[in-house]
């Protein structure tokens, strides 16, 4: 039972931790004692148990998200005068990834039920210049993953999958990361599978393109003093991969917990005036990184939660073609409707693996008597 008066977090990583204390305690003690801290034997054993996991022929770790994405599209020949088109209702990392290949994001709207990459704005966005898609499978919620592939088949484009906020997340009967041409990956503490710091990670089937990822991760080699291509220093370290070696297990329980949280949240908030819930197309399975509902006057029920004890949040509140980092692209004025009201209106209420059914009901409760 929770106390009536207790503060219900966003996140709770510490809750997560505590119930694998030991396991995780043994799994860096073991790291420290056996001397190898970049790479090495416990990154490829984590390599293989997530490819296994993701149902792809490889892994390779890396620094982080952000850099999966970047070193994915660089290893597809991602560069300067190619078009990437990706959706702007997502985390900055997506676009800033893009923009560092000197490619060009090109920012769609997203589908007003799913909130993921609508297939025809995707469609109409391909120029002779376009060269990627890169589908974000945003707060868990694949995206449709027949349609973005048959998009990707019929121009001859390649798909890297952001994956970032959908570990586990299934379309049809295949696990995101697994349908492009690579699928990236963000171990971010408060992610469906975190680290206990930064690192990410890229799959995919080809082997030669997955030895180029590993190359361009690691300063573009393959021997120790021989560099065949300028890449850079972004691997993934033995200790957190001794912690992600850790957590992998857990994952699908703790993805089937936040679908039960989730459960409840549709059937308590069911109904409600003013209230938008998250929509599921039915070939997907949604692994909820995020409980995102849409209200109207939202500042106002954050800010009536917060008093409530209740921390939510926004994911978020300017969408890239908004942003002045890429100001110089000329989005400001783009015309994506849904993106737009979904910035301003999208909530996400507290969802994580240990939130329990009271806390959902007091979070249900607060918000209707807040409404
Ligand atoms: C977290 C996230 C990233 C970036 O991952 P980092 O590990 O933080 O660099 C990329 N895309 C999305 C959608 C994310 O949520």
């Amino acid at each position: 039972m929770t106390d009536p008066a207790s503060p219900i977090p966003l996140v709770d990583v510490r809750a997560l931790h505590e119930s694998i204390r030991s396991e995780l305690d043994a799994a860096i003690s073991q790291v420290i004692d056996g001397g190898g801290f970049v790479g090495g034997k416990t990154v490829a054993a984590f390599e293989s148990d997530f490819a296994a996991y993701c149902g792809t022929g490889g892994c390779v770790g890396v620094g982080n998200g952000t850099d999966a994405l970047y070193i994915a599209l660089l290893a597809l020949d991602v560069g300067p005068g190619d078009e990437v088109i990706t959706a702007s209702h997502t985390f900055i990392a997506t676009a800033e990834a893009i923009a560092k290949t000197g490619g060009r994001p090109v920012l769609v709207d997203v589908q007003d039920d799913t909130m993921v990459m609508d297939p025809d704005a995707l469609s109409d966005a391909v120029t002779p210049r376009t060269k990627a898609i890169v589908p974000v499978h945003l707060y868990g919620q694949p995206c449709d993953m027949d349609a973005v592939m048959a998009v990707a088949g019929q121009h001859g484009l390649v798909v890297v999958e952001d994956g970032a906020q959908a570990h586990g997340a299934t379309w049809g009967d295949q696990k995101v990361g697994s349908f492009g041409h690579l699928g990236c990956f963000s171990f971010f503490p408060g992610k469906n599978l975190g680290a206990l710091g930064d690192a990410g990670a890229v799959v995919g089937d080809d082997p030669a393109l997955l030895q180029k990822v590993r190359m361009l991760a690691n300063h573009g080699r393959k021997e120790k003093y021989l560099h065949e291509m300028i890449g850079t220093n972004s691997r993934l370290d033995s200790l957190q991969a001794a912690v992600l070696r850790v957590k992998l297990p857990h994952l699908d329980a703790w993805n089937v917990a936040r679908r039960h949280a989730a459960q409840r949240y549709l059937e308590l908030l069911a109904g409600l005036d003013g209230v938008r819930l998250p929509a599921c197309d039915p070939k997907a399975q949604h692994v909820y990184h995020l409980f995102a509902i849409r209200v109207s006057a939202r500042d106002a029920l954050l800010a009536g939660l917060k008093e409530d004890g209740i921390s939510a949040g926004v994911h978020y509140p300017v969408p890239v073609h908004a942003q002045p980092a890429f100001a110089d692209l000329g989005y400001a004025d783009a015309d994506l409707p849904v993106t737009a009201e979904a910035a301003a209106t999208v909530l996400s209420l507290p969802m994580h693996p240990m939130l329990s059914d009271g806390d959902v009901e007091r979070v249900a409760a607060a918000i209707k008597v807040r409404l």
